[in-house]
């Protein structure tokens, strides 16, 4: 029996892996999903309402809507933002990732669990992809034969690692965060539609700590580039100064997000990144979700468009199209990471910046419809001359 090629093997089924897979067998493609499948993401889960129609996700996926955004600075004043007329949706990793997965099978793309260890070529050419049946590395080896392969494992990709030149140049922000049982009243420090984002140097010298309502349940969480700093006290800090230490601990977690896109996502022959493992994750923001269902869809457009032609030249347009349609996002939001989070008076700054009501609007807009909108030009100057007073510190927080 002649064994059976597939004409592409997604490595990784979280949102990258799960929508690639699904774009590419709904269009008949012959798809195997391989996912490692042994834990919950760590993730803060907050996704805007576009994902849910870019991606046809249902409502029903939500376990809290959030209607306001609250940032607090240094010196402990706070700004609330309300969302405007969307909200911000916030998703269980568990079961959003499973219903992703689901559904792409449900498409015809065949699911398998096992980790991905290495990719060779066979005598006549066609790559294959060798894995371990079991949920570690050091399971018993089995392969499969694929026309092409989508790296979508995440943002310490083996798959970038081992065939994507300069993949080991990626940075990350180290992330962590504590799932607790909500309270079941709301308090100044807690509200269940509210994000609390801390702008504060004891909780993140460089990026900023959360707390994100889940409905029953709340991340509480901070991210830094800096290796020393301790995530887990920072946590522990952030508890105690809201009360949420009494709250019941269901489980902790930490993971790397990458910090800037990869320069290559392809090698030209037969592999092509997605999501974390190309390091599609927002600066500043660290939203990474629909990131990675964009990129999973460009990826698999990319794997479409080299089957039809017989040319893996095409797989190159999945970065030339997402930096087309988000490079201006990430290239604003990665100033804004390394110029107002460096220290606590510019963050004190930063905080009072979006007390504007333009620049409150300008940031949700973005948020919600993923692309820098054209606002009202005289917002623009309004924003720019607040802006350049408080970067040279003409204006007073
Ligand atoms: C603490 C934290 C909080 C965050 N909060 C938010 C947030 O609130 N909103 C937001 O939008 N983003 C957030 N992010 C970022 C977001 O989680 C990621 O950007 C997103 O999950 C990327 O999706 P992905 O499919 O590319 O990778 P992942 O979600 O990491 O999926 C990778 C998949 O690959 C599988 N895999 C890994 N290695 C292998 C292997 N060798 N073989 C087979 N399978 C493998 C894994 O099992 C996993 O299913 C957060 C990240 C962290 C760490």
């Amino acid at each position: 029996m002649t064994e059976m090629t597939y004409d592409v093997v997604v490595v990784g089924g979280g949102p990258a892996g799960a929508t690639a897979a699904h774009e590419l067998a709904r269009r008949g493609r012959s798809v195997l999903l391989l996912d490692r499948a042994w834990r919950v993401k760590p993730c803060g889960g907050a996704v805007p309402p576009q994902l849910l129609t870019d991606f046809e996700v249902p409502e029903s996926l939500l376990v809290a809507r959030i209607n306001e955004a609250r940032m607090i600075s240094p010196k402990g004043r706070n700004v609330d933002i309300p969302v405007g007329p969307g909200f911000v949706g916030m998703v269980d990793r568990d079961v959003f990732d499973e219903w992703l997965r689901a559904r792409a099978a449900a498409a015809g793309a065949a699911r398998r669990t096992g980790a991905f260890i290495r990719r060779e070529h066979d005598a006549d050419g066609v790559a294959r992809v060798v894995y371990t049946d079991g949920r570690s590395r050091h399971g018993a080896e089995q392969s499969v034969r694929a026309r092409f392969i989508i790296g979508a494992d995440g943002a310490l990709s083996q798959v970038a690692r081992q065939c994507i030149p300069r993949a080991d140049e990626g940075k990350f922000v180290f992330a962590y965060h504590e799932i607790v049982e909500s309270p079941t009243v709301d308090s100044e420090a807690f509200a269940h539609d509210r994000c609390d984002v801390y702008y504060q140097s004891p909780l993140s010298p460089d990026f900023y700590a959360w707390i994100f309502p889940h409905g029953k349940t709340t991340s509480i969480g901070t991210g830094s580039l800096q290796k020393g700093f301790s995530l887990k006290g920072s946590v522990a800090r952030l508890r105690e100064a809201t009360g949420l230490d009494q709250a019941r601990t269901i489980r902790t977690e930490g993971a790397p997000i990458p910090l800037h896109p990869l320069p290559i996502w392809d090698d030209g022959k037969e592999v092509v990144l997605a999501g974390d493992a190309a390091g599609v994750v927002a600066p500043a923001s660290g939203e990474g979700i629909f990131y990675a269902m964009t990129g999973g869809r460009l990826a698999a457009d990319a794997v479409e468009a080299a089957l039809a032609t017989r040319s893996a030249r095409a797989l190159a347009s999945a970065r030339k199209r997402f930096m087309r349609a988000h490079g201006q996002v990430f290239w604003v939001l990665d100033i804004m990471q390394r110029f107002w989070y460096t220290d606590d008076d510019r963050r004190e700054r930063f905080v009072a910046i979006c007390r504007d009501e333009d620049v409150q609007r300008l940031t949700f807009d973005a948020y919600m419809r993923k692309r820098l909108v054209r606002a009202k030009p005289l917002s623009h100057v309004r924003i720019f001359f607040k802006n350049l007073a408080h970067l040279t510190g003409l204006a007073t927080t």
